[in-house]
Parts: C-alpha cells; sequence; structure tokens
C-alpha cells in the first residue's frame, strides 16, 4: 500500500515543472472563486485531458452505449495525423492524459504510438482496458511506450460471473492480458506501468470480494480498486446494483437515484475535459453522445474550445442550475451527504 502510493505520488513529480505547479493553484483558486462569484471563471488551463483512441469495442456490456449498440455519434478511431495535431497543440500545463473514454483503446492499430506521443509531451498517461488484445508483443510495446497506469476490468472471479457483464468476454484472455503487461515490466525492469484491477461490484459478483483480492495478489498486481457501477437503463439489464450498501451509488436496489443531494458545483469542470476519437470536445465522460459540445478541436484550437462561449455558457449552468443538465442526475460528483 505504502509502496503503490510512492510509485503513483512519484509519477505526478515526475511530471510536474513550476508553469503546471502555478497553473494547478490557479485552477484551485478559480475554482473556490466561481462557487462565491457564481460566474464561470476560465483564466486556467485543464489540469487532465481524455482522449479516446476508438469508440469501438469486442464487448457488449449492458450499461454501456458503446455495448448495447445505442452510442448516437458515428464510430472509428483518430487518425494518428490527427491525434498527433491534437498533441501538439494541447497546454503546456496539462499534467495528466487518459486514453480512453468510451470503446477498447487497445483496438486501435496504434496503441502504443499514441501514449509514445503523449509521453513525449511528458505527461502522466493512464488508460483502461478489458485486456482482451493485449499479447506478449502488444504487452512489451505498451511498457516500452512509457504508460504510467493501467486499469484492467476483472468484474467476476469466475467465466459465469465474468461474462454476466462484460458480454462476449474471457475471464481467462484479460487473466493472459494483466499477465503480459506484468511479465514484459519484469523483463524490461520497469516500474511503469502500474498495473490496476478494477472490480465494478454487482449484485451478482459481490460475494466474489475476497476471492479477487487472492486473485489480484497472485499476479502481483500494484492494487485492486472496487468501484461502484454506473447504470444507464439502455436496456433490460441483466446486472442489479449490490445489495452492500458501500458498494452503491443509488439510495436503493430499484431506483437509480444517486445518494447525496445535487449541489450546483462540479470540480471536473475547472479541471478537466474529453476528447471524442473525432475531435468533439466534451465536458466529461458523463456525455456519452457529447451532445454538450463545448467545441471541435478539428476546427478550432483547444485552447480557444476551452475558454468559448460554450464552455463558459455550460460552467455558469453548473453553478447556477446543475438540475437543468441531465447527465447530472446520474453522476456522484458534486454533491452533499449532509442532510
Ligand atoms: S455529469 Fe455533470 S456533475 Fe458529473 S462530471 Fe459531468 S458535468 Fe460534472
Amino acid at each position: 500500500m505504502v509502496r503503490i502510493k510512492i510509485l503513483e505520488a512519484w509519477a505526478i513529480l515526475r511530471v510536474l515543472n513550476f508553469k503546471r505547479i502555478a497553473n494547478a493553484f490557479k485552477t484551485i483558486l478559480n475554482y473556490y472563486l466561481t462557487q462565491i462569484t457564481k460566474y464561470a471563471i476560465i483564466k486556467h488551463q485543464p489540469l487532465a485531458l481524455s482522449i479516446e483512441p476508438t469508440s469501438i469495442c469486442n464487448l457488449k456490456c449492458p450499461e454501456c452505449p458503446t455495448g448495447t449498440n445505442t452510442l448516437l455519434r458515428p464510430r472509428g478511431k483518430i487518425s494518428l495525423v490527427e491525434y498527433k495535431k491534437i498533441i501538439d497543440q494541447l497546454p503546456k500545463e496539462l499534467i495528466y492524459l487518459n486514453l480512453y473514454i468510451q470503446g477498447e483503446p487497445t483496438m486501435h492499430p496504434d496503441f502504443p504510438e499514441l501514449i509514445q506521443l503523449a509521453n513525449n509531451k511528458n505527461l502522466y498517461t493512464s488508460t483502461s482496458t478489458n485486456g482482451h488484445f493485449i499479447t506478449p508483443a502488444l504487452g512489451k510495446k505498451i511498457v516500452e511506450s512509457g504508460l504510467t497506469r493501467i486499469i484492467f476490468s476483472v468484474d467476476g472471479t469466475t467465466q459465469e460471473s465474468y461474462e454476466k457483464y462484460r458480454i462476449g468476454g474471457s475471464l481467462h484472455k484479460v487473466i493472459e492480458g494483466i499477465k503480459n503487461i506484468t511479465s514484459a515490466k519484469k523483463k524490461l525492469k520497469k516500474r511503469y506501468p502500474l498495473v490496476i484491477i478494477q472490480f465494478l461490484v454487482f449484485k451478482h459478483n459481490q460475494h466474489q470480494l475476497e476471492e479477487i483480492k487472492k486473485i489480484a495478489k497472485d499476479l502481483s498486481v500494484d492494487k485492486l480498486e472496487f468501484k461502484t457501477a454506473q447504470f444507464n437503463n439502455y436496456s433490460d439489464s441483466p446486472v442489479e446494483p449490490p445489495t452492500i450498501e458501500r458498494f452503491r451509488r443509488y439510495e436503493n436496489t430499484h431506483r437509480l437515484r444517486i445518494k447525496g443531494k445535487m449541489l450546483n458545483k462540479c470540480w471536473r469542470q475547472w479541471h478537466s475535459a474529453v476528447i471524442t476519437w473525432n475531435g468533439k470536445v466534451a465536458p466529461c465522460c458523463y456525455d456519452k453522445d457529447a451532445i454538450y459540445l463545448l467545441g471541435d478541436i478539428t476546427t478550432n484550437n483547444f485552447s480557444e474550445i476551452w475558454k468559448s462561449k460554450e464552455s463558459q455558457l455550460f460552467k455558469t449552468n453548473i453553478l447556477q442550475n446543475k438540475k437543468n443538465i441531465s447527465m447530472c442526475h446520474n453522476c456522484p460528483e458534486g454533491r452533499s451527504f449532509w442532510s
């Protein structure tokens, strides 16, 4: 536990410089000032961004718009040329780049190159994967690319339990994918990427928490995280929220009402944004179809979009009437747990 905390802290410290630290302070200051003034002050640059390598996925997870084929925006993958253009115009103050929104990032044929290009800008890089395509060769390339953190979704300790949510998936392949990264790290004598197993807790797998701890230990991963699942009601879902209170983000197992009182605030809006594979800039990963569009990076510069009228308007709405933004109703960000 102490070891992973040191490695996580070092991964952030090594990408910091004066400009980035000053911007981080400015971000925090602007965030608190906006709470007082109720006016969106955007005089800083984001600390974190997500770029979507591809919106295509091999699995059919029932609470995901990609898996249920209900994503309204086009499917595709970012071209290397477009990606390079985006990377080159990202603010120098940026600290963290997540290569994932929807879709399976490792299905992008140039995935290691995407990471490498981001690392050339001295960024903390992260991704989230179902692990099915990480062969020994790809595992080696990912480790060599300098990725900082990789999250593997493993939501079951038996094939039966795993595939109840990860429909079409193979637990064996994920485990092999994890091993291919950990063994490449050993061979190349690298500490990074930090390997994290993320276990979404549902009713059908909540009895496997001890078992997954054992698997994580046997695989020598750096960290195991239990996460509450997001429900979207895209279809007649075969999965249900857990009955264990602390692993549920909703008030009860039947009504999809997020715990806590919604407040007119959202820290994420002051420190991050997301960019889809075709260059649409959206406020956060809850905007699956980029409906609350802030701009298009294929026609405008990122810094212009970040401070655009659309961005200003969206953030002002958050500060004044977040209830009007439908996606915020299914998000735990900016909630009060005091009655
Ligand atoms: S859904 Fe709303 S509250 Fe949640 S991160 Fe996005 S903008 Fe913020």
